[in-house]
C-alpha cells in the first residue's frame, strides 16, 4: 500500500498567521472576540475556545473594553464592521489574509473608478460578503457558469474570484464572459496560489490512485472544492473530518491512496490519518 500526499499540506500561510495572531492576542488582552469560528476546523476551534477565545455571532455581543479586542478572520470583513469597531473604540486584531486584502482592494478601487465588479464566489461566504462590501455593495456575484447569461456592453467590467474557488470553473466562467464582451485584460485570477497548487496536484494525483481521502471540515469552502475535484477523477473519494469517518473497508482494498488537506486542516490530523490507515492494513480485519 502506498500513500501519496498532495503538497502543500496542512495550514496555508493565511490560516497559520491568523492562529498565531490570536494566540499572541490571548496573552495580551483579557478578552478576545471572534465573529464565528476563526477557521473552519472543529479541532482548532475547540482548542482556541479552551484557551479563552470567545466566539460571537453579531457585533452587539461585544462589550467594548480597553483590555478586549476583536479578531477579523482571515476571510476578512466588510468596511461596515471596521467602522463599527472603530466608532466604538474596540481594539482590532486584523487577521485578514494579505491575499484577501488584495482582492478587497481590487473590488474597492475598480468600483470607485466606476467599474462593474463581477465576483466568482459564494454570496454567503464571509470573504465574498467582504468583497461586496468593499465594492460599496455594487458587485455582482456569479455562483456558476449558469449565471453567465448577460452581455457586457462596457469595457468597465472586471472579473475577480473568491480566493478559494475551483480554478477550472473560474476559467470556464472567464471564457464564457470573454465571448459576451469581457476584455481579457479585465480578468484577475485572484485564486490564491496555495489553493491553485493543491487543486492542480490533486487533479493530477486523483486519476492515478485507487482511493482519495480529502481531510478537512465539511463547512470549509476550499476543502469542499478539493473533494469535488477528487470526485471527478476518482469515484472512491471521501471527505474525512474525523478519524472515525475513515472508510476502513475501501481503504483495505486500495493499493494506492491519495490524500489532500484543506487549507484549514492541521498537519497533525494528516499524521493521525496516515497512522490509522497503516494500522488498518496491519490489522487486516
Ligand atoms: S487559502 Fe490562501 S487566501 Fe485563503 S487564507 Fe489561506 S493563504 Fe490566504
Amino acid at each position: 500500500m502506498k500513500i501519496d500526499v498532495v503538497q502543500p499540506c496542512g495550514f496555508c500561510a493565511g490560516v497559520r498567521r491568523a492562529i498565531d495572531l490570536v494566540k499572541t492576542a490571548l496573552n495580551k488582552y483579557e478578552q478576545i472576540y471572534c465573529f464565528g469560528e476563526l477557521i473552519h476546523n472543529e479541532q482548532v476551534t475547540n482548542d482556541l475556545l479552551k484557551e479563552g477565545l470567545f466566539v460571537v455571532k453579531d457585533l452587539s455581543a461585544i462589550k467594548p473594553h480597553p483590555s478586549s479586542a476583536v479578531v477579523i478572520r482571515s476571510h476578512g470583513a466588510t468596511p461596515l464592521v471596521y467602522e463599527f469597531l472603530k466608532n466604538n473604540n474596540i481594539n482590532i486584531i486584523d487577521a485578514t489574509c494579505p491575499i484577501v486584502k488584495r482582492i478587497q482592494m481590487l473590488s474597492s478601487e475598480f468600483s470607485v473608478k466606476g467599474y462593474k465588479v463581477l465576483i466568482f464566489g459564494d454570496k454567503n461566504h464571509e470573504e465574498v460578503k467582504s468583497l461586496i462590501g468593499f465594492s460599496h455593495e455594487k458587485a455582482v456575484v456569479i455562483n456558476s457558469i449558469d449565471d453567465v447569461n448577460f452581455d457586457i456592453k462596457s469595457e468597465k467590467t472586471i472579473l475577480i474570484s473568491q480566493s478559494t474557488k475551483d480554478e477550472t470553473k473560474l476559467f470556464q466562467i472567464r471564457d464564457a464572459l470573454l465571448k459576451r464582451g469581457l476584455l481579457e485584460s479585465n480578468f484577475y485570477n485572484t485564486i490564491c496560489s496555495d489553493i491553485k497548487t493543491r487543486q492542480r496536484s490533486l487533479s493530477s494525483l486523483a486519476g492515478r490512485v485507487d482511493l482519495v481521502l480529502i481531510l478537512g471540515s465539511k463547512n470549509s469552502a476550499n476543502t469542499g472544492n478539493l473533494y469535488a475535484i477528487a470526485r471527478e477523477k476518482c469515484v472512491k473519494s471521501f471527505l474525512v473530518s474525523r478519524l472515525i469517518e475513515l472508510p476502513g473497508k475501501e481503504i483495505k482494498q486500495a493499493e494506492k491512496i491519495g490524500v489532500a488537506t484543506g487549507a484549514s486542516t492541521p498537519y497533525n490530523f494528516l499524521i493521525s490519518v496516515k497512522r490509522e490507515v497503516k494500522n488498518l492494513f496491519k490489522r487486516g480485519d
